[in-house]
């Protein structure tokens, strides 16, 4: 007999997660059940993040990104503290080390403060007293910024969702949709099942599953990976802040920085390589699906012609653990090629429009029946909650 359910989730990362549990809190008579493609929860881009709690230090005033990821931080410590799940607020050093990026610090700093942030300013010598072990010509403090981990607060969104009631099938690799008037019948491998409305929460297959849903769409997922080393443990106790460089504007990418992980470690990272498999996290990772996917797409070869320089750096210094240690030598100059220790990689969801423009915004996009998280990469670990929020308002006449 066929499974049905008022709503399906598709999608059992952070977003998925924390959109289940919030519909099943606002409908708990509805039938709703979350499908995930891998056997867990967290498997892509929710357990394979740098961990961080943003503050919303770069999102311009006014758009989703700012107003989500201050929610986010609020509502992730929150999270936290109510479900013992570990956290730290050890705030976040921005740090400028050339007059180009002194400037580009000074923009970020106004944006901080536009942004209700309360950043504060550090000559090179007060960046010495805070950090003696990195360099700068100045710094900011944003003091509000954390760490946790984010496939603890998955499952933890998960268990909160099961014990309200709501259901979750792992294994169900969603393949196929066929829509009826008010329903859509919902097609894994071995299974079919029929709901009254889905939600797409896929990170990086999302378009794909929009475009099984029929949605025209204007932007095609890139996937950017991340690599990451992590440092011997005679650094765990060098830092007292996450280090970051001053990010290039025109990229959404932040730098490789230096983050304190929630087990004390260290980890340097991620840098932003052109991935040639979606969900491969090895150095040659190839899947020919997606490879022709994204080289078959206008605007990559738009989004090439415009970042070429950028693209190639980032290829080289993937390969070259010299040119990767670069990079970090520049606002910290002790740490040794050696003791850069092999550290899981991630593949970042990236929606780029039809022009070649990386869309910075979180995205979303809806039909009749279903609701499309089109583009939602960093800060959205942090702002999974108020996200989750975000839907929950968008479908609320569609449920009712
Ligand atoms: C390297 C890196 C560093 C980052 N650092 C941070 C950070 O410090 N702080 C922060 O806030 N954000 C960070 N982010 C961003 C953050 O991790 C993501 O924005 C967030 O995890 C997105 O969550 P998601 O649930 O949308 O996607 P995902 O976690 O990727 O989950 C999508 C889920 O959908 C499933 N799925 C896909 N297709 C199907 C299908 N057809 N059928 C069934 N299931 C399917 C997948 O298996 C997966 O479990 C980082 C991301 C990366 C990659």
């Amino acid at each position: 007999m066929l499974n049905k359910y008022d709503i399906a989730v598709v999608g059992a990362g952070i977003v998925g997660a924390a959109t289940a549990l919030t519909l099943k809190r606002r409908y708990p008579s509805k039938k709703i059940v979350l499908l995930e493609k891998e056997q867990m929860c967290a498997q892509h881009q929710t357990g394979r993040n740098s961990g961080v709690i943003h503050a919303g230090v770069y999102y311009p005033a006014g758009s989703l990104k700012a107003k989500l990821c201050r929610e986010g931080l609020t509502q992730t410590i929150e999270f936290c503290q109510r479900n013992n799940i570990p956290y730290q607020q050890c705030g976040k050093l921005i740090v400028a080390t050339s007059d180009l990026e002194q400037h580009r610090l000074h923009d970020l700093y106004s944006r901080c403060v536009e942004n209700d942030l309360n950043p504060i300013r550090l000559s090179q010598q007060q960046l010495k007293q805070h950090e003696p072990d990195v360099k700068g010509k100045e710094a900011i403090l944003i003091k509000q910024t954390g760490i946790t981990d984010y496939s603890t607060i998955c499952r933890s969104l998960i268990d909160r969702f099961q014990q309200l009631g709501g259901g979750v099938m792992y294994g169900f690799n969603l393949r196929k949709i066929i829509q009826h008037t008010n329903s859509v019948d919902l097609f894994a491998a071995k299974q079919i099942l029929n709901t009254g409305f889905l939600v797409n929460c896929t990170g990086l297959m999302t378009d794909r599953v929009a475009k099984a849903f029929g949605l025209e769409l204007d932007f095609k997922i890139i996937p950017f990976k991340g690599e990451y080393f992590r440092l011997p443990k005679k650094y765990n106790d060098t830092f007292k802040h996450l280090i970051y460089p001053v990010p290039d504007p025109n990229l959404p990418f932040l730098g490789v920085h230096l983050t304190k992980m929630i087990d004390g470690s260290v980890t340097v990272g991620p840098n932003a390589v052109l991935a040639m498999a979606r969900e491969g996290y090895s150095k040659t990772a190839f899947n020919l699906k997606d490879f022709t996917d994204t080289l078959s797409f206008a605007g990559f070869w738009r989004l090439l012609s415009q970042h070429k320089t950028s693209v190639i750096d980032e290829l080289k210094n993937s390969w070259s653990k010299q040119g990767y240690l670069n990079q970090v030598h520049k606002y910290c100059e002790q740490i040794l090629i050696d003791e850069l220790l092999p550290f899981r990689s991630g593949v970042r969801a990236q929606a780029v429009d039809n022009n070649g423009e990386m869309i910075h915004d979180f995205k979303f996009a809806s039909s009749e029946l279903s609701f499309h998280v089109c583009n939602a990469p960093s800060p959205a670990a942090t702002s999974a909650l108020p996200i989750a929020e975000e839907i929950v308002r968008n479908i609320a006449q569609k449920l009712e």
